[in-house]
């Protein structure tokens, strides 16, 4: 068993998630009418894992999103966009009083992490989702963080909570940059654990993507199934996570409230047409990727490097900022330095 630590919880902050999506309509829709920027003072409560699952917000129909129900998640009927965003991330701020991996529990199967910008002026977010047979582990961070210590602790907890004795951790990195898979070596050896390298040929080796990066491949967490989605373009053997049980798509460093550097320009294109091609029919709840460097002052970024981030961005970005990138990126003729009001296209 895992030592029981203690999160904190963040209230969160409930905010609806748009209907289906339509590209063509969604490409002229205004910035920052989906992103919820983040307001006032963090409030947090305290609970254990495990001990205190009553503790946990319930949640309020009145603020929740029109989602339809989805009868084969894991643990019953979840409905769409339910899941819990907190108000406020760990921000660098007020070192002291903050932990080496904030971890956040979206729903009861859904959990984001951040590493503290104490640590590292990345601030690298971590996605677990459990399903009901496999739980998958989105990006490792950037080192110096009890990541695997972190994360089979809350397997533990889960395991306990579900009744379980063991479910097999899928170890995944959104891309091959150092931020997102420093951790990786924590991983290597322990039981009921299998790491698949971010690299192309152990890629599409592992999910059977056939050719690399059209084909879109699929992983069954039992009863919760997440597309992968070759989005090669920042760095070649990225990919994204659809999980269409929760409309949750991780774009990882190809699409954050930040600087998208972009080094394959067509490449990354493609890549962004891919995943609003593939979701064009799909009810999209949030798009979350693995940093925040946008303020909450649209247009504004943090400089370079800095570990304090007061006032950000929220993490999550919505269906039409995916849609806004993508018509943005089709109107360049050639590729260009662009601020967006959540985002800025950064060509290296
Ligand atoms: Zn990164």
């Amino acid at each position: 068993m895992g030592p029981r630590r203690t999160v904190a919880l963040l209230l969160g902050l409930l905010v609806g998630c748009s209907g289906s999506n339509d590209p063509s309509s969604a490409g002229s829709s205004e910035t920052g009418s989906s992103a919820t920027a983040a307001t006032g003072e963090s409030s947090s409560t305290t609970v254990e894992l495990g001990t205190d699952s009553t503790a946990l917000p319930s949640s309020d129909s009145s603020s929740s999103g029109s989602g339809t129900h989805d009868e084969t998640g894991t643990g019953g009927p979840h409905s769409r966009c339910e899941g819990e965003l907190p108000r406020w991330w760990q921000d660098g701020t007020v070192c002291a009083s903050e932990d080496p991996i904030q971890v956040h529990r979206y729903d009861d199967d859904t959990y984001i992490l951040r590493q503290s910008l104490c640590t590292s002026y990345e601030g690298p977010f971590m996605v677990l989702l459990f399903g009901d047979d496999r739980v998958v582990l989105e990006d490792t961070g950037h080192g110096g963080i009890p990541i695997a210590q972190t994360v089979y602790g809350i397997i533990d907890d889960w395991l306990a909570e579900n009744g379980k004795t063991s479910i097999e951790l899928v170890v995944l990195n959104s891309h091959a940059h150092g931020d997102h898979m420093q951790g990786n070596g924590s991983f290597m050896g322990q039981p009921d654990t299998t790491l698949v390298p971010p690299t192309v040929a152990e890629l599409s080796a592992y999910f059977q993507i056939d050719p690399w990066p059209h084909d879109i491949a699929q992983l069954d967490l039992g009863g919760r199934v997440i597309d992968i989605i070759p989005i090669p373009g920042h760095q070649q053997a990225h990919i994204a996570l659809w999980d269409e049980s929760r409309g949750l798509l991780l774009t990882g460093d190809t699409l954050y409230p930040g600087r998208l550097y972009i080094g394959a320009f067509e490449t990354y294109v493609q890549s962004i047409h891919r995943m609003v091609d593939h979701l064009a029919d799909q009810e999209v709840c949030w798009v979350l990727g693995t940093h925040i460097e946008m303020t909450s002052t649209p247009g504004v970024d943090y400089p370079f490097g800095v570990q304090q981030h007061p006032d950000e961005h929220p993490l999550e970005l919505s269906f039409e900022h995916l849609v806004e990138l993508r018509d943005a990126l089709d109107a360049m003729v050639t590729p260009q330095y662009q601020v967006h009001d959540h985002f800025i296209i950064y060509p290296l």
